[in-house]
């Protein structure tokens, strides 16, 4: 079983393997945390980004880190809170599937991931956080590669709603 903890932190100062991006469709940058990831990164990486062809919701990229302490970056687009009813938890979960497995392949060891969909997409967090853990709990356990997974909150209040699920879920 891989280390699973949740942080308080700036995903961009992260030193690992892999930051994970909540990123859009067009992979060219956006707000948020996508926005924060490319502002910190620099501009080499939209131009690797511009290569991909865009990226559908729940699949994952990788590319290069830039100047980001994080080798490399995965970006994978979260599905957009319609109520729940339209595929979204399936969607999100595929997020981190994807992205695990992706940084699986290439053997990385330490990932961490923001919390995907729950800011400008609407997802609501407890719900998410309850995707996430579970998900990254499930997919990490055929993929022991993956040492240790972060889940990167930006506020208190998201880091008690992960630290609770976490220890719901997984006590
Ligand atoms: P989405 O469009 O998938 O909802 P957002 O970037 O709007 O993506 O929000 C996803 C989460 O990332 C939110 O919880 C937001 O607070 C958080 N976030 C924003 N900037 C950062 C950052 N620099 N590091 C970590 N998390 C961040």
């Amino acid at each position: 079983m891989p280390q699973l903890h949740a942080i308080r932190a700036d995903i961009t100062k992260l030193q690992v393997d892999a930051i994970v991006n909540a990123a859009n469709s067009s992979l060219l940058g956006g707000g948020g945390v996508d926005g924060a990831i490319h502002r910190a990164a620099g501009p080499d990486l939209v131009h690797e980004c511009r290569l991909l062809g865009g990226c559908k919701t729940g699949q994952a990229k990788i590319t290069k880190g830039y100047r980001l302490p994080a080798s490399c970056i995965i970006h994978t687009v979260g599905p957009v809170w319609r109520g729940g009813l339209q595929g979204e938890p399936d969607l999100l979960a595929s997020c981190y599937r994807n992205s695990l497995e992706l940084a699986a392949s290439k053997q990385l060891h330490s990932l961490a991931f923001p919390s995907i969909s729950t800011g400008i997409y609407g997802y609501p967090v407890e719900l998410a956080a309850r995707v996430a853990v579970n998900t990254v709990r499930a997919v990490a356990a055929e993929h022991p590669v993956v040492e240790e997974v972060i889940f990167c909150c930006f506020s208190n209040a998201d880091l008690a709603v992960y630290e609770t699920v976490i220890r719901e879920l997984h006590p």
